[in-house]
Order: C-alpha cells, then structure tokens, then sequence
C-alpha cells in the first residue's frame, strides 16, 4: 500500500466536488444560536463530513482522522466557505479538548473520544475558570480528593462556553494543597451528565445564553478520568492555553470550515457603507482600506507564526501573537461599523431599512474578544516570558505551599 501523502492540490479538488454535491449552502438552515436543534445540526454536518472522509483532516488516521498536514486543512477551509458547516464544533470541542487528548490521553482514551468526537458524537468544553477568576488559573480552588481507589471532585466553574450541550469537559481541579500552586493541579475528563454536576446557563448582555456555570458536589472519578499525570495538571494545562490561543488567532491545525468569526470583516463594512449610502464618504473609505489592510496582515501573521511554530522556530506559545492582534482587529473593525451605523448601531428594531442589529450586538460582546481565550494583557505577559524570554512577572505566593498562601475575601 502507497503511504504518499495526497498533493495538496489534488485533495483540494476531490473536496471542492465533495462539499458541491454533499454539503448544503451556507445558511440553509436559520437555527437560533443556544438550541439543541443548533447542537444537533452541527453534530448531523460533523458526521457528514466522518463519512464523506473530510473529518478531522489533521488528526491521525487510528483515531478517526485522515492524517493530512495543515496545510490540507486551509485548502478545505478554504473550499468549505459558503457551505454550511459543523463551525460551532472548532472552538473548544476540536481545537482545543480533542486536540489535547491527543497530546496527553492514554491510548484508551485517545480511541474512546477521539473517533467519537470526529463523529460528532461527543461534544466536549473547557472547565477551566472559577468565579474568583480565571487569569490566575493554578490559584484555582475546585478540588479532587483521593478517596480509596477514586477521587471526589468539589468545587464550582464558570464562563464555559457551550457547557450544557456537552457531553465531557476537561476539568483543571486542585488535588496537593500541601506544594506550590503550580504543582498540586490535576486535568481530568469529567463526563458532564455525571451525578453531582449542575449546569446552570448564564445570560449575557447581548441575549446569549452559552456560557454556563457548574457545580460539582460529590463527583466520583476514577484513575482513568486522569488526562496526563497526577499533579501534573499545570503541564497539561499549558498545552490545552497553546491549543487555545492557537485556536483563537487562527493558527489551529485543527479547526475546519473559517474561523470563529472576530468582529466585523471588512466586507461587512463595505455592505454597510452601501447600505446606510455613505460608500462615497472619505472617512467611511478611510476606515474600510485600514480594516483591509489590518485582515491582510492578519492573515500573514497567521501563516507566518503557524509556520515558524511548526518549524520550531517559535515556541507554540508564540500563538499569543496571533491571539491579541486577532483581538486588537476584532476591536478596531467592531468599532468602525459602529461608526458606519452611528445611532442605528443602538436603536435598531425589527423592520428598519438597514439591517444594523448585528452591529450593535458584536459592540455588546467586544470585550469577550480580549477576554475569552486568556485575556489579552495575559497574552502580552505570555509573549515577553516564554517568547522573548524577558523576566518573569512577580507573583508573592509563587514559591509558597497552597495551603499557605493568604486567600483574599
Ligand atoms: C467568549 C468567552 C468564552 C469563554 N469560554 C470559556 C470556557 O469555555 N471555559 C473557561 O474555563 N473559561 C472561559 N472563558 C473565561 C476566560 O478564560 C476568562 O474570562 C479569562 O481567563 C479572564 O478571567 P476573568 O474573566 O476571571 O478575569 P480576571 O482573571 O479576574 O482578570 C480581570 C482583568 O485583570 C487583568 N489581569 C489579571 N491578572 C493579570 C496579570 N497578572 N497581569 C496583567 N493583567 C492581569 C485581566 O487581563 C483582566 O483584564 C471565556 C470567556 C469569554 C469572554
């Protein structure tokens, strides 16, 4: 049997006929956002593109995927625009969770949820933050506690996106109080319908209600739910922020169909000149050349880092850089729709010649874009310490056992 790797090219062709007669056109379905009927869907596309064998184009062929490069990847993406996609799937479920089971699972675990969630059986989050906060992520206070042969988990997360439609979350959780904070954390994959778990969906200011906050009370685990080593939870955890920042400024190997959309595109500027009839107007064209200039040069950083990090010449933290310019653009494109919309952005309703409903809800949620992923002043600390090498940020309970470290009230 020939173990070449299929040209770019030609795979890019095979796609492009596969996605014309299998895959229904964007927009093809108008599913409100936060629905199981949306969750369902994007589980019935996923295992449309298993069966079509466009699943999981980067991930190894024994666990479900086809085993290509990334750059067979962009060429799907890239021919997959205008289709309908499974896109709500990418960001955590593909990007990051599965994408760090494959990193750290046992081989038991890789098979048990890779195939599975390349099926679109198995959809998974991030159990990562906490009410106190999520910056300081090893200060976290959930716990796991040995009991005989199992752990009981305890504790509470927050800010979890998609939560209630998942089926396993992988949950960082305290289990040595008696070392320093980085040392005493442990990942597990924590099955989300498990007894003791609370889902409690939260609403947001612009009507979402996919962030969710979880409760566990009593939750039994076992050895096997441990994803990496025990104790060496902040190790597993760096890999899941790389998988994320990658995911989040678009250097994912593992994302398919385009990107999580980041603020308005420069192309939705350019409709909204038209429509609100000010195309002509100077500082509209001012503000559409600069949108464009910035989304060129996003894409190039993108190429850029994902290359140098796949060469090895930058580290896969390095995928900070993209990440905050991926939030800096989101910003600046967010706001200079509001500026085309002006007073509409705000008193939009059902009706209106112009459509600017859209533009007041990305205004509303702008802050997430620097917030969701890490925040962005986290990202500027990741890039001068494990970029550039610079010094490390004080932190006074670094160097102090946890159950010693002065927790405010
Ligand atoms: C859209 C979205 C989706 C999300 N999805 C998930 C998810 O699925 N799972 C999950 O676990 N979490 C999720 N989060 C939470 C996200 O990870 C946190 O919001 C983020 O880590 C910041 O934590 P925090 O909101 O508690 O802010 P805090 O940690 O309280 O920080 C508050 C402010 O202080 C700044 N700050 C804090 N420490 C420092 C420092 N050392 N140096 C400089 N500045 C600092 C921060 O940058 C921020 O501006 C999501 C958030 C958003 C917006």
């Amino acid at each position: 049997m020939s173990t070449e790797i299929e040209p770019v090219a030609e795979f890019r062709e095979r796609a492009r006929r596969w996605l014309r007669e299998n895959m229904p056109p964007e927009g093809a379905t108008d599913l409100k956002p936060d629905t199981d009927e949306a969750w369902d869907r994007a589980r019935q596309l996923q295992r449309m593109l298993f069966d079509g064998g466009f699943a999981g184009i980067g991930f190894p062929v024994e666990y479900g995927g086809r085993g290509l490069t990334f750059d067979h990847q962009q060429a799907f993406t890239e021919e997959s625009i205008g289709y309908e996609m499974p896109l709500m799937l990418n960001v955590p479920t593909l990007a990051i969770c599965a994408a760090t089971v494959l990193d750290l699972g046992t081989e038991e675990q890789k098979r048990a949820h890779l195939p599975a969630v390349l099926r679109g059986d198995e959809i998974m989050v991030q159990l990562l933050s906490e009410p106190r906060g999520g910056s300081d992520l090893a200060g976290l206070t959930t716990r796991a506690d040995r009991d005989g042969e199992r752990w009981v988990l305890n504790g509470s997360k927050i800010w979890s996106s998609g939560a209630y439609a998942a089926d396993y979350g992988l949950c960082l959780a305290r289990t040595n109080w008696e070392v320093t904070k980085h040392r005493g954390l442990t990942l597990f994959l924590v099955p989300v319908h498990a007894e003791g778990v609370t889902v409690q969906r939260i609403k947001q200011v612009t009507g979402s209600t996919e962030f969710c906050q979880e409760f566990f009370d009593d939750v039994e685990l076992s050895d096997a739910d441990v994803l990496g080593r025990v104790d060496a939870g902040w190790e597993a955890a760096s890999r899941l922020l790389d998988h994320e920042r990658a995911a989040l400024g678009g250097t994912s190997p593992y994302t398919s169909g385009a990107r999580p959309h980041l603020g308005a595109e420069a192309n939705e500027l350019v409709e909204l000149a038209k429509a609100t009839g000010q195309w002509q107007e100077r500082r509209v064209r001012e503000d559409v050349g600069e949108a464009r200039a910035m989304n060129v040069v996003r894409d190039q950083l993108i190429a850029h880092v994902t290359a140098a990090i796949v060469a090895g010449e930058l580290p896969p933290s390095a995928g900070a850089v993209t990440r905050l310019f991926s939030a800096e653009n989101a910003w600046t494109q967010t706001d200079m729709a509001v500026r085309i919309a002006g007073a509409n952005a705000a008193t939009h309703h059902p009706g209106d010649p112009v459509d600017t409903e859209k533009v007041g809800l990305d205004y509303l949620f702008r802050a997430a874009w620097s917030l969701a992923g890490g925040s962005t002043e986290m990202a500027r600390n990741v890039i001068s310490e494990r970029v550039l090498g610079m010094p490390r940020e004080f932190a006074a309970d670094r160097d102090v056992p946890f159950n010693q470290v002065k927790q405010g009230r």
